[in-house]
């Protein structure tokens, strides 16, 4: 996709489900990649094997870069020193991918404030933080950065159970569009996708089970589970030139979820 080549990007949570898959899919377009990671640095080698693989098939050296760095993304130090490293190993940041996420269930009443505050502080306080370290260095290099948050089909529709989890991902939903309306005139461009039902390890629980997965996909109008490489190729079409008069919009990608599959049949008349 237009744009992309020799642009360094830096993908929270690379190593695993929805940003391994675009951890290679930005390097299959050419980015060198910078692959966050908390407590998988397995998950991270694995990415970047299969991103360079991508990316340069059997020559030894076809211009793509790879990195892993470790951080939590809910603490402001290790964001600051994740950001820094990327700048000083690849010599700047173009693009950051907000993808690291963490949920929890319980029901609302009880849950606890250290829960709610790890879930808040990872996908919402974390992407926040993030995309400030990026746009101070976007704005002291001049480069028309680009932010894309991996937000949820539960940026809209509300999800008992998860409350932590909903609330972190309607806010991103006004990070997006602040922080797109407050930095469009520096030619920074920031934009969230907002994933349905994926099939990653964070729904083991029901993608390794056929009568559960089947209640899943029940719901959904197209049938079926979305795949981290349909999440990713909408990543790379936004983090590129293909996108340059796009800013501050979340593209649902989720089968028809967010379309009220209820509504199918007439049920009102
Ligand atoms: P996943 O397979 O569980 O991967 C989560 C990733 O986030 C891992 O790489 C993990 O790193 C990283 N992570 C977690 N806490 C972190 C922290 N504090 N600091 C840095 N990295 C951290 O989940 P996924 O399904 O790919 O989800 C990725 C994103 O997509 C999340 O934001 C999620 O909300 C969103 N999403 C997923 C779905 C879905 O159905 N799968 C639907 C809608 C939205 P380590 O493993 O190294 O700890």
């Amino acid at each position: 996709m237009k744009g992309l080549k020799n642009k360094n990007a830096l993908i929270t949570g690379g190593s695993s489900g929805i940003g391994q898959a675009i951890a290679i899919r930005l390097a299959q377009e050419g980015c060198n990649i910078a692959i966050n990671y908390r407590s998988s640095p397995e998950g991270a080698e694995d990415t970047e094997e299969m991103a360079m693989q991508k990316a340069c098939g059997d020559l030894e050296n076809c211009g793509v870069k790879s990195l892993l760095v470790q951080g939590d993304v809910s603490q402001e130090e290790d964001i600051i020193r994740v950001v820094n490293t990327v700048v000083e190993k690849f010599g700047s940041l173009d693009i950051l991918i907000n993808n690291a996420g963490i949920q929890t269930e319980c029901p609302s009443h009880e849950v606890t404030t250290a829960d709610f505050d790890r879930v808040i502080g990872v996908n919402l306080r974390g992407a926040y933080l993030c995309a400030r370290e990026s746009i101070k260095h976007f704005l002291s290099q001049n480069i028309p950065g680009i932010i894309i948050n991996i937000s949820s089909v539960h940026e809209i529709i509300p999800r008992p159970m998860y409350v932590s989890y909903s609330i972190s991902k309607g806010g991103m939903e006004n990070l997006t569009k602040t922080l797109a309306l407050e930095y469009a005139n520096r030619g920074i461009r920031v934009n969230a996708i907002a994933p349905g039902a994926t099939i990653t390890p964070i729904n083991q629980d029901w993608v390794d089970d056929p009568q559960k997965k089947a209640v899943v996909e029940s719901h959904i109008p197209m049938g079926r589970a979305g795949t981290s490489e349909e999440m990713a190729a909408a990543v790379a079409f936004l983090a590129s030139d293909e996108a340059a008069y796009i800013t501050g919009q979340t593209l649902f990608i989720d089968g028809g979820l967010t379309l009220y599959a209820d509504f199918r049949e007439a049920w009102s008349a």
